[in-house]
C-alpha cells in the first residue's frame, strides 16, 4: 500500500541533515527505485509503479541516524539499497517513502591474517573487497555473478550464493557471516554489534529488520582459478560429468552445465559453440589433469582456457548463475527463469520436464553443496507464455520433488526462504518495531 506523498516540509528536514546527499529529480528517484526485477514478467507487472518519494545518500553513521529519526517520527517507509542488482525487487520501495543508498560506506575496516576474517562496511563492492583480499593471499568464498557491481551488504541481505557454492554452500550456512554492525530503528536508534548467532536473523532478510553498516566474514585462501570447458554430445553423459567433476577430490569454484541451445546464444567467452552441451569449470591448478581424465573417459572434449586472472574480456563466471539468464534475455526478452534444487536422480527430473516443456525450457545447472552434500541446482531459462503456464511448470517441478526458490515472488519467504523464520520476525519486532523498514517484504511480519 502506498503511503501519502512526503510533504515538502519533511523533504526540507531531510535536506538540512549534514553529510547527506538528497536526490529529488523524478528521473533519479525512478532509477533508484528499480532493480533487475524485470527478469520476471510477474514482478514487472506488480512492481512497475513502485517509486520512492525521495532518495538519500548518507555519508556518515550520524547522517543515517538522523534519517532514521525523521522516518520513525513520521512513520515513513525506509528502504535500503546497495547497488540495486537484486532480481526480486528486494530494494524496490513497495510503499514509496525514502530509499537510502548505502554505497558511501565502503571501507575495509580490518583484516585478521591469522583467521582470514575481514570486517568491511556494507556498501563495499564485492569486486573491490576481493581485490583487497587477494593482496592478503585470501579471497571471498561466495560471490554472485554480479561480483563486479554488487555490494557486500546487498549480497548478505538479498543474495543467496553463486560462484563458490560448489564448495561453500550458501550464505545462510553457519560459518560465513561472523558478525554484523547494525543501526536499529528503536525508540532511540542504536548502533549494535551482533555476534554470528544474532546476525543470522538479519542474513537474507531483505533489509527489513536492521540497517547493516558493517559485517565480519570468513574468507578462503586465494587460489589461482583455471578455466576449463568440457563439451559433450549427449545430455545424460553431460549430467553424469557434472556430478563426477563436482564430486571429485579437486578444488572447484564453479561447475555449471549449459544445454547446447543456451551455448549457441550466449557470448563466446567460453569458445564458439560446438553444438554440444557445455560444462563451465573453475578449478585449482592441481585439478586440471583429473578433469581431463574424467572428460576423456566419458568421450567428451576437454578444453583448457587458461588462468582466470589473465582474462581480458568476460570470463566463465559471467556466463554462470543468473548471468546466463541475463545473456539469454539480452537476445530475446521473452525468456524468464526459475530457480530450484533438483531432486535425485537429477537425470530423470530433467528429462520429465523436458518432455513436457520442450524448448520452452532450456537447462542451466549449477553444482552446489547443500547441507554438506553435493547437489545440483537448476536455473533453467523458461519461455514466458503467461502466468498460468509458469504456475503449471512450478507445480510440476514441486510435484517431482524439486525445492523451488521462486524468483517471481516479492517476499523473503515466498522467494528463497520458503518458510517464515520466526527469528527474522522477532528481530524486526526488536529492531524495527514500527515496521517501516522495506515494508511488504517480510511475510511473517505482515
Ligand atoms: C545478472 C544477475 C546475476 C545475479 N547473480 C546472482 C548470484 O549468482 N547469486 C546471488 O545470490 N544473486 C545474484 N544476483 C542478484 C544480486 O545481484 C545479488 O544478490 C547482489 O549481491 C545484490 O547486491 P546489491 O548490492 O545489488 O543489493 P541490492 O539489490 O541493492 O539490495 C538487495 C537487498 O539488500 C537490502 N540491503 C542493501 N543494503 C543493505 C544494508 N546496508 N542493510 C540492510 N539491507 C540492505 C536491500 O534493501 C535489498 O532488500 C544476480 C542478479 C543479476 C541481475
Amino acid at each position: 500500500m502506498k503511503h501519502s506523498p512526503l510533504p515538502e516540509k519533511l523533504i526540507n528536514q531531510l535536506s538540512s541533515i549534514p553529510d547527506l546527499q538528497l536526490f529529488d529529480l523524478p528521473i533519479e528517484i525512478k532509477r533508484f527505485s528499480r532493480d533487475f526485477f524485470d527478469y520476471s514478467p510477474v514482478l514487472q507487472q506488480k512492481l512497475a509503479g513502485c517509486c520512492a518519494d525521495v532518495v538519500v545518500r548518507p555519508g556518515s553513521l550520524v547522517a543515517v541516524i538522523s534519517v532514521v529519526e525523521i522516518a520513525k517520527r513520521h512513520l515513513i517507509p525506509l528502504t535500503l539499497r546497495g547497488a540495486g542488482t537484486g532480481n526480486y525487487g528486494q530494494s524496490v520501495p513497495l510503499e514509496g517513502g525514502i530509499v537510502m543508498l548505502m554505497d558511501a560506506f565502503k571501507d575495509i575496516r580490518s583484516f585478521d591474517p591469522f583467521t582470514g576474517q575481514v570486517t568491511v562496511e556494507s556498501g563495499c563492492l564485492l569486486g573491490d573487497l576481493d581485490k583487497y583480499l587477494a593482496l592478503q593471499g585470501r579471497q571471498l568464498r561466495l560471490l554472485p555473478s554480479t561480483w563486479r557491481s554488487a555490494s557486500i551488504g546487498g549480497f548478505i541481505a538479498g543474495g543467496s550464493g553463486g560462484i563458490g557454492s560448489v564448495r561453500w554452500g550458501f550464505l545462510r550456512d553457519p560459518g560465513h557471516l561472523l558478525g554484523l554492525e547494525i543501526i536499529t530503528l528503536e525508540e532511540k536508534p542504536q548502533k549494535l554489534q551482533l555476534d554470528s548467532k544474532s546476525a543470522e536473523a538479519i542474513n537474507h532478510a531483505y533489509g527489513t529488520n536492521g540497517i547493516i553498516t558493517a559485517l565480519t566474514l570468513s574468507t578462503a585462501p586465494a587460489v589461482a582459478w583455471q578455466e576449463v570447458v568440457i563439451d559433450c554430445e549427449d545430455w545424460s553423459t553431460a549430467l553424469k560429468l557434472l556430478l563426477s567433476c563436482s564430486q571429485a577430490a579437486i578444488s572447484l569454484h564453479l561447475c555449471s552445465l549449459l544445454e547446447n541451445k543456451i551455448v549457441d546464444s550466449i557470448p563466446t567467452w567460453s569458445g564458439a559453440s560446438t553444438g554440444k552441451h557445455r560444462l563451465l569449470i573453475l578449478v585449482a591448478p592441481d585439478g586440471l589433469s583429473t578433469l581431463e581424465r574424467i572428460a576423456t573417459q566419458a568421450d567428451a572434449t576437454f578444453k583448457y582456457l587458461g588462468a582466470e586472472e589473465n582474462r581480458k574480456t568476460g570470463g566463465l563466471r559471467e556466463l554462470s548463475w543468473n548471468h546466463t539468464t541475463l545473456h539469454m534475455r539480452a537476445l530475446d526478452s521473452g525468456w524468464t527463469y526459475l530457480q530450484m534444487l533438483l531432486p535425485q536422480p537429477e537425470r530423470q527430473a530433467t528429462e520429465v520436464l523436458k518432455e513436457r516443456w520442450g524448448d520452452d525450457l532450456l537447462w542451466h545447472l549449477e553444482a552446489v553443496r547443500q547441507n554438506g552434500t553435493q547437489r545440483l541446482a537448476a536455473l533453467p531459462v523458461v519461455r514466458w507464455r503467461g502466468a498460468d503456464l509458469l504456475e503449471e511448470l512450478m507445480t510440476q517441478c514441486r510435484d517431482i520433488g524439486a525445492v523451488m526458490f521462486n524468483p517471481h515472488a516479492i517476499t523473503v519467504e515466498d522467494g528463497g526462504l520458503g518458510v517464515v523464520d520466526s527469528d527474522q520476525v522477532e528481530a524486526k519486532r526488536l529492531f524495527d518495531p514500527s515496521g517501516i523498514l522495506n515494508p511488504g517484504k517480510l511475510k511473517g511480519w505482515l
